[in-house]
C-alpha cells in the first residue's frame, strides 16, 4: 500500500494563530517542528498498520515547512512550489490512499481555527454549486486519480466538514476550536498518540477492504469563486473562459477536474 500524506499547517497540534504558520515570524520555527512531529506520528502509525511506501506532500504556503532532516527516514518528501498539484503534490505517484494532516475548515466557518479557503482573499469556492474548502477541493483531485481520502487531522470543525463529504473518513481531532484564534489544545504527546492510533485504524480499515469511496465530480464542472473585494473579481475575470457573475464573484465551466483546479488556482493568482 502506497500512501500520500498531504500536509497543511493551520490544523497542526497547538496552532491557533497566523503567526504560528508564518515563516517571517519568530514563532514559526517551533510550529514547523511540531508539524514535523505530527506527520511523523502519522507515518509511524501507517507503517505499523501495513503501509509499504509513504510519500509526503508539503502544502502550506511555499511547500517548504517540514524539517526533512527530522522526518521519519523511510519516506519521500514532495516539497516546493509551484508544483503541478500544489497541496496535492505527489498525487500522481501511483498512490493508493491519501491522508490529510494539519487541515482546517473552509472560509467563513464559525468556531474553527484559522478557517479559510486557499487564501484570505477567497470568501467561498463553489464546485457545481456546492461550497467547498481545501478539504473538498483536494479530495476532488484525489478522486480524479480514483484515490480515496482515508484520514484527516485538525480541529473539530474540519473533522465535521470532512465527514459531511466523506462519511467513512477517519478523523483525528488534535484540538477543540473555541474561536478563530483560540482553542483547547492537548499537548503534542497526547495528540501524537491520537494521530498514530487513528492512522493505524484508517490503514487497517483500508487494507481490510472497508469501503472508502473516491470523490467523483460530474462534468462539466462549474467553478465559482467569491472574492473579498470587487477589484479581485475584476482581475480574476480576465482569465479566458471566465465570466463575472456578481460584484465579487467569477465563474467558469470546466470539462474535467484538472481544468477546474487550474481555473481556480489561476483566478487566485491573477488577483
Ligand atoms: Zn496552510
Amino acid at each position: 500500500m502506497k500512501i500520500l500524506i498531504a500536509c497543511d499547517m493551520e490544523g497542526i497540534s497547538g496552532v491557533t494563530r497566523w503567526e504560528h504558520c508564518d515563516s517571517n515570524h519568530s514563532e514559526y520555527a517551533r510550529f514547523r517542528k511540531l508539524m514535523t512531529q505530527d506527520v511523523n506520528a502519522v507515518i509511524d502509525g501507517a507503517f505499523i498498520a501495513g503501509a509499504d511506501e509513504i510519500y509526503i506532500g508539503d502544502g502550506h504556503n511555499r511547500g517548504q515547512n517540514l524539517l526533512i532532516e527530522e522526518l521519519d527516514h523511510r519516506v519521500f518528501y514532495n516539497n516546493g512550489t509551484f508544483s503541478p498539484w500544489s497541496m496535492m503534490n505527489g498525487i500522481d505517484q501511483k498512490i493508493d490512499a491519501v491522508m490529510f494532516v494539519g487541515y482546517h475548515a473552509k472560509a467563513g466557518t464559525g468556531n474553527a481555527i484559522l478557517a479559510h479557503t486557499w487564501s484570505k482573499e477567497v470568501l467561498d469556492l463553489k464546485i457545481n454549486g456546492n461550497s467547498m474548502g481545501e478539504f473538498g477541493l483536494n479530495t476532488m483531485i484525489a478522486g480524479h486519480f480514483e484515490i480515496p481520502v482515508i484520514l484527516v487531522s485538525g480541529d473539530q470543525a474540519i473533522a465535521a466538514e470532512a465527514k459531511a463529504l466523506v462519511p467513512e473518513i477517519e478523523t483525528a481531532i488534535v484540538k477543540q476550536a473555541t474561536g478563530y484564534f483560540s482553542g483547547c489544545c492537548p499537548t503534542p504527546e497526547q495528540t501524537q498518540a491520537l494521530l498514530k492510533q487513528k492512522t493505524k485504524k484508517a490503514v487497517e480499515h483500508f487494507l481490510a477492504e472497508k469501503t472508502f469511496v473516491p470523490l467523483k465530480i460530474t462534468a462539466p464542472i462549474d467553478v465559482e469563486v467569491e472574492f473579498h473585494m470587487p477589484h479581485m473579481a475584476e482581475a480574476a475575470a480576465r482569465l479566458p473562459g471566465a465570466e463575472r457573475r456578481s460584484g465579487r464573484s467569477v465563474g467558469m465551466v470546466c470539462q474535467n477536474v484538472p481544468e477546474a483546479f487550474a481555473a481556480f488556482r489561476t483566478m487566485c493568482n491573477l488577483i
